[in-house]
């Protein structure tokens, strides 16, 4: 895991959390390269290094029809990118955005409701994050990648 050990002790995390978290890094879902996407954004999390390309083909009724990823970076920034695809995949856009609302309140300590919880599926296992306020940038790189993808996507139509 490279530079990872001196900046973050996985030991810290719950073992199941660990797992998951580690399962969605070492084999990634969604990490390819959309022959004609709709719309493509690329961040970088300068503090970390971590580099996310997200690609979204969205259907005429603003559904995620397809999505894929690619990136590098540390494993919480990967992972959470490999969730995102998973669970964002055949949402609305309008539900995607509600998704990452969510996630993003649960990373920084705000505590979800059973029915917020059950949308986030393994998402879940990156709360333990938020005991490590400099990797919530890494978590929340993908999501917000998503967000400035789906407002550059809606844009043209809102004039
Ligand atoms: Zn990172």
């Amino acid at each position: 895991m490279g530079s990872d050990q001196y900046q973050f002790n996985f030991d810290e995390l719950d073992e199941l959390y660990r797992e998951v978290i580690l399962d969605h890094y070492r084999n990634p879902r969604n990490k390819i390269s959309l022959a004609s996407p709709d719309i493509e954004k690329e961040s970088f999390n300068p503090f970390c290094g971590d580099d996310i390309i997200l690609q979204l083909k969205i259907s005429k009724n603003g559904t995620i029809e397809d999505i894929g990823f690619q990136g590098q970076g540390c494993s919480i920034s990967q992972s959470s990118a490999s969730m995102l695809t998973s669970l964002v995949k055949n949402q609305t856009i309008k539900t995607a955005l509600k998704t990452s609302n969510i996630f993003s309140n649960l990373i920084q300590g705000h505590e979800p409701t059973p029915e917020e919880l059950d949308k986030l599926g393994d998402l879940e296992v990156l709360s333990g994050i938020k005991k490590f306020p400099v990797r919530i940038k890494c978590a929340l790189l993908a999501w917000v990648t998503l967000e400035e993808a789906i407002e550059a996507y809606k844009e043209p139509d809102s004039n």
